[in-house]
């Protein structure tokens, strides 16, 4: 047992075909809690015997039962794992905590989502349908949407459950069997899971490798099995992914990394800008692809905004994420935290002042846990490698702007274009700046709200497709057209 009430074993392996299975190779490693350095468990290490086994054992699943259970039953399905979800939220969310260092608050709030992800899909299921078409002569023609088969599905470390909901459902509910890897820093919520849905799930259905990205990665994206991947993770990995999957013609939905901006019109309702910028940087600790990390702020309200910014910054509660006060937990790596103080320092020798925080916490109680203050860098030029980079971490980056093609230029100056916010009363300015920006995302007068339904996905390097959408199902299955001649003559070409 530990702080969190949780009880997690000493090891974990592979989810294969409803049983747990070690590693061929036999090697494990291990994931810690970044809060404390704390060793939580040992992982097995997948490879590509593990990826192929997993691999055969879905295609097994999906030939002998997934492929025959019905678009209602595999909905009545999704409706229970959400029902799973809801019923064990509380100790799921604990374990993501332990795991990835985000605020039980937080934690909490990803698996009402990942409930939620699943229930709209749950119903989703039964409303995906072919089509025909209206073809020349005595014809009908009808086109099909079938399941891929097996789908391949590798996720990252900053929402672990939730982003395996956001794959794992909607591949479900249009019929393919899955085989995820979950991030190497976060295993274990997923694994927790799968062993919660030992009942529900038929076994294959679901299969998960843990591993590392190259060694088990990899070779699921290459596997000549997998003709569909899904993948969220930084840009980098996503240009390998989308390369290696050339190798089988795969096709590739890559959900990529983001370097959003925040536009403040000086006409805004400033205490609610205040509010959308402390969430869009600072919630998860910067560390989500949607992070609005560039603050454009109008010079008519700068000094003001900038004055209730930083008070604000500094009453951020940061600690022990499984205290209920906390607001803000530790990076989720110590490789992440070197990485984001590694930025800071990068902006400062660039020429940007930090404004608050900007370290690791003094306090010795943090010291062991991979934290960094909620850091608020000013006199930001857009040209700066802080603010072409997504750094992943509390750090945001302020731009003062005055002339509207100028501040919108640089809003879009970046090989990003995951999401923005737009803070105006005018909402004429407002639906003309959405229409401006090139993102795939784009909030009015609030920041990091999403609706299933509503296309999640990037412009430009921020990916390719659309999650958490009904099209997201259209990229869970290819189509298949029937033409078929209804005149009884044959047609005669050579004579
Ligand atoms: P981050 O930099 O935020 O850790 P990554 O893009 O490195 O994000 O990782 C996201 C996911 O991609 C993780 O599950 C990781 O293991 C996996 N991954 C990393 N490298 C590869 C690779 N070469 N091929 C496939 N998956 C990879
Ligand atoms: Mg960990």
């Amino acid at each position: 047992m530990n702080a969190a009430n949780v009880s997690l074993k000493e090891k974990y392996s592979h989810f294969i075909g409803g049983e747990w299975v070690e590693s061929a190779s036999g090697r494990t490693f291990e994931t810690r809690n970044p809060a404390t350095g704390e060793l939580l468990a040992q992982v097995a290490a997948g490879d590509a015997s593990d990826v192929d086994r997993a691999v055969e054992t879905a295609w097994q699943a999906f030939r002998t039962s997934w492929s025959r259970t019905d678009a209602n039953a595999r909905g009545k399905i999704l409706y229970q794992i959400a029902e799973v979800i809801r019923n064990n939220s509380e100790e799921l969310a604990q374990i993501e905590t332990l795991d990835n260092g985000k605020p039980l608050m937080e934690s909490r709030l990803d698996m009402y989502l990942a409930s939620e992800c699943f229930e709209y899909y749950a119903g989703a299921a039964t409303k995906l349908e072919g089509k025909t078409v209206p073809v020349f002569g005595e014809r009908l023609d009808y086109v099909l949407r079938e399941p891929w088969g097996v789908v391949g599905q590798i996720i990252p470390w900053n929402f672990p459950l939730l982003m395996a909901a956001w794959k794992l459902a909607p591949a479900l509910a249009a019929g393919n069997c899955v085989v995820l890897k979950p991030a190497e820093q976060t295993p274990l919520s997923v694994l927790r899971l799968c062993e919660l849905l030992s009942d529900v799930v038929p076994q294959g259905v679901i299969n998960v490798v843990t591993g590392f990205g190259p060694e088990a990665g990899a070779p699921l994206v290459k596997h000549p099995k997998v003709k569909k991947i899904a993948f969220t993770g930084s840009t980098e990995v996503g240009r390998e992914v989308m390369a290696a999957a050339a190798v089988n013609v795969a096709d590739v939905t890559l959900e990529l990394g983001g370097k959003s901006p925040q536009i403040v019109f000086p006409d805004a309702d400033l205490d609610a800008a205040l509010e959308g910028v402390l969430l869009g940087i600072f919630y998860n600790a910067g560390q989500q692809c949607s992070a609005g990390s560039r603050l454009f702020l109008h010079e008519d309200i700068y000094d003001a905004f900038i004055e209730k910014l930083v008070e604000r910054t500094r009453r951020i509660s940061v600690g022990d994420p499984t205290k209920p006060e906390t607001q803000m937990g530790p990076l989720v790596s110590r490789e992440q935290q070197k990485r984001v103080l590694g930025y800071i320092e990068l902006g400062v020798k660039e020429g940007a002042r930090v404004l608050v925080g900007g370290q690791a916490p003094e306090d010795p109680e943090l010291r062991r846990g991979c934290y960094v203050e909620p850091t608020i860098l000013v006199d930001v030029q857009n040209d700066m490698t802080v603010a072409q980079e997504e750094i992943f971490g509390p750090v945001l980056c302020v731009l003062r702007w005055n002339d509207y093609g100028t501040m919108l230029e640089q809003a879009n100056g970046v090989p990003y274009g995951l999401c923005a916010g737009i803070w105006t009363r005018d909402l004429l300015q407002a639906h003309k700046t959405a229409q401006r920006l090139e993102a795939g995302y784009i909030w009015i007068n609030q920041y990091d709200v999403y609706a299933y339904g509503a296309p999640f996905g990037g412009y430009k390097q921020s990916g390719v497709g659309r999650e958490l959408a009904f099209e997201t199902l259209y990229h869970y299955t290819q189509q298949k057209n029937v033409n078929i001649d209804l005149s009884g003559k044959p047609s005669r070409w050579f004579r």
